[in-house]
C-alpha cells in the first residue's frame, strides 16, 4: 500500500484539476489586462494631444503661437516647444485676452515666472 503515502498529493490534485482551467483564465485575464493596459498608456498622449488641439483654448494657443511665428518673444528661439505667458498677471486682465499673451520657450516661461519684474515686452 505503497500509494497511501501519496494520498495528499492524490487529494490535492483532485481539487486542483478542476481549478486549473480557472487559474489559466486568471493569467489570461492579467495578461490581457496588462496588453489593454499598455495599448492604453501608448494611445493616451497621443489622444490627449489630439483632443488639446482640438480645443477652443489648444486652438487659440496654436492661433497665438502662429501670430507670434512659432518664435520665443523673450529670446527669439524657433522650433520650441511654446508655451503662453500672461504680460499683466491673470488676475488683473481677462486671461484670454489676446494681447496679453505671448509665446515663450519653456525655459524662457520659467525664467518668467521666477522674476516677476518681467523685461520690456511689447504686447503684440
Ligand atoms: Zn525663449
Ligand atoms: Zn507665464
Amino acid at each position: 500500500m505503497y500509494w497511501l503515502h501519496r494520498w495528499p498529493v492524490i487529494l490535492i490534485g483532485l481539487v486542483m484539476t478542476p481549478l486549473l482551467p480557472l487559474l489559466g483564465l486568471a493569467a489570461a485575464g492579467l495578461a490581457f489586462h496588462r496588453l489593454l493596459d499598455d495599448l492604453h498608456s501608448l494611445l493616451r498622449s497621443p489622444w490627449r494631444r489630439w483632443r488639446w488641439r482640438l480645443s477652443a483654448k489648444g486652438r487659440q494657443h496654436a492661433r497665438l503661437h502662429r501670430r507670434d511665428g512659432y518664435t520665443c518673444r523673450v529670446c527669439g528661439v524657433i522650433g520650441q516647444p511654446l508655451e503662453l505667458h500672461s504680460i499683466a498677471p491673470a488676475r488683473q486682465v481677462d486671461r484670454d485676452e489676446p494681447h496679453n499673451l505671448i509665446s515663450v520657450c519653456v525655459p524662457c516661461h520659467r525664467q518668467l515666472h521666477e522674476q516677476p519684474v518681467s523685461p520690456a515686452i511689447s504686447p503684440a
